[in-house]
């Protein structure tokens, strides 16, 4: 089938080169000239697990292109997937829908034989008839269905999970439509669920889900005080409660807060849109101020470590918002240091793949380092922001000799305690018993 993906980011770009090894015939479109000469020239615009190579060999057999052209990737498609950003509307924190709104206007006047336009941006419930109406307002003859096509992936595992999705969900009342989606999952339909509803119903699928798994992320943080506080070992009571099939033992990480490009946005969106209905949802709207309260006490916490210390020096291992990825975007770990900027400490950053994303954000309020011990000389604190697997294979005796004070705040629970208190670490983590002092 032939495919035009508008919007080159963390979902079009991987999406695309899946659809591309699945043998379709996909351009993939993005405004921003300099992306798409990267791509063209073989260069990742971003970084996720097994991309790289998968990109490399699509583009070199012609099934995958790149173009800002939108014509080239709309005319004689089967099937445009809208990928373009859905941010909070910086007053009112509903979904902005001013890019998807622009691409269905932009793509309208391509729009050759029957065409699904298949919204896999993340959008308010409603949005479809939004799209439907304003392609038809600009081009009455084309024929063609809207439908929603929620995207699930993970950033970090986004190949992975194209490949092996939980589900897929297809929104539209359209049979011709169903059929050309249904169509282009062939591939997936003997080991996948795929769900085909309305369009309204799809597009709340998306966003109950994701504010379902930040209220289960920010439930586990909870609780992780609670066992602070109680003796308790929040790890310990995550995995029993995991064992429970009907509870799952994913999203039980206790840590810092969530983050990311979605679910801060789409939980602020789906309260924006229960409120708007006149049936709002207590608990998402609890969830977001207690998630944002929270990345502020993880700032205090590494305050009061240092109370006594004019001019500390702090290191940061990790930036992105999650290991796996080079995205920064509303990462916990930016948040943190937003609030340690201008407290009079020099804080010294290192990520094994942020770096240049987290540059772009925090430009030189802070210093970059090379590698995670760079980071840490001389530090008279380490406080450990993302789960890089690396981090908690860190050699602590090296650690114990190069930090000029041996603190460490491990706000995502990765050293092993006892060793770093054996070690005369002070050590701090999240959710078990009390801070756990050092000789
Ligand atoms: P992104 O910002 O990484 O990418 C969006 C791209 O669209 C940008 O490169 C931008 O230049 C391009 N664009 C915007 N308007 C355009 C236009 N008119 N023509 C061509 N290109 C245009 O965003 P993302 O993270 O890929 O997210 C896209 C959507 O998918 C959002 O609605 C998001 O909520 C949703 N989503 C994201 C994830 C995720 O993990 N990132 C997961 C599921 C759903």
């Amino acid at each position: 089938m032939k495919i035009g993906i508008i919007g080159t980011g963390y979902v079009g770009l991987p999406t695309g080169v899946g659809l591309a090894e699945l043998g379709n015939t996909v351009i993939c479109v993005d405004k921003i000239k300099e992306k798409i000469d990267a791509l063209n020239a073989g260069k990742l615009t971003l970084y996720e697990d097994g991309l790289e190579e998968m990109f490399a060999e699509n583009l070199k057999s012609g099934r995958l292109k790149f173009t800002t052209d939108m014509r080239q990737a709309v005319a004689d498609a089967d099937v445009v997937l809208l990928a373009v950003g859905t941010p909070p509307h910086p007053i009112t924190q509903e979904a902005d829908l001013q890019y998807i709104y622009a691409a269905a206007s932009e793509l309208a006047d391509y729009l050759t034989g029957y065409t699904v336009i298949a919204t896999k941006s993340t959008v308010p419930v409603g949005t479809g008839d939004q799209i439907e109406q304003l392609v038809r307002q600009q081009n009455p003859t084309a024929q063609f269905d809207v439908v929603s096509l929620p995207e699930f992936l993970r950033e970090g595992f986004a190949i992975h999970d194209f490949f092996h999705p939980d589900r897929i969900v297809i929104g539209s009342n359209s049979s011709q439509a169903l059929e050309v989606m249904q169509k282009l999952y062939q591939p997936f339909a003997d080991k996948t669920k795929i769900l085909c509803v309305s369009r309204r119903s799809s597009e709340a699928i998306k966003y109950a889900s994701n504010a379902f798994l930040a209220m289960k992320i920010h439930y586990i943080n909870e609780m992780a005080d609670f066992c602070e506080k109680a003796g308790a070992d929040v790890r310990e009571v995550a995995l029993g409660m995991g064992l429970d099939s009907r509870i799952g033992n994913r999203f039980l990480n206790a840590g810092l807060g969530f983050g990311g490009s979605c679910f801060p946005k789409d939980t602020m969106a789906m309260a924006h849109m229960a409120r708007a209905v006149g049936a709002p949802i207590e608990l998402i709207e609890t969830t977001i101020i207690g998630n944002k309260k929270r990345k502020q006490r993880m700032a205090e916490r590494v305050l009061a470590t240092l109370k006594d210390m004019p001019h500390a020096r702090i290191a940061i291992w990790g930036l992105a918002f999650k290991n796996g990825t080079d995205d920064c975007r509303q990462s916990p770990a930016i948040d943190i240091i937003n609030e340690l900027l201008d407290k009079k400490s020099d804080i010294v950053a290192y990520d094994p793949k942020a770096m240049t994303t987290a540059r772009k954000i925090l430009g030189d309020k802070i210093a970059y380092a090379d590698d995670m011990y760079a980071a840490a000389k001389n530090a008279d604190v380490l406080v450990i922001l993302t789960e890089w697997p690396q981090f908690a294979d860190a050699d602590l005796t090296h650690l114990a000799k190069i930090m000029r004070r041996q603190k460490i705040l491990d706000f995502r629970n990765m050293l092993k305690a006892e060793d770093a208190l054996k070690l005369g670490f002070e050590y701090q983590c999240i959710g078990r018993s009390i801070t756990l002092q050092g000789e």
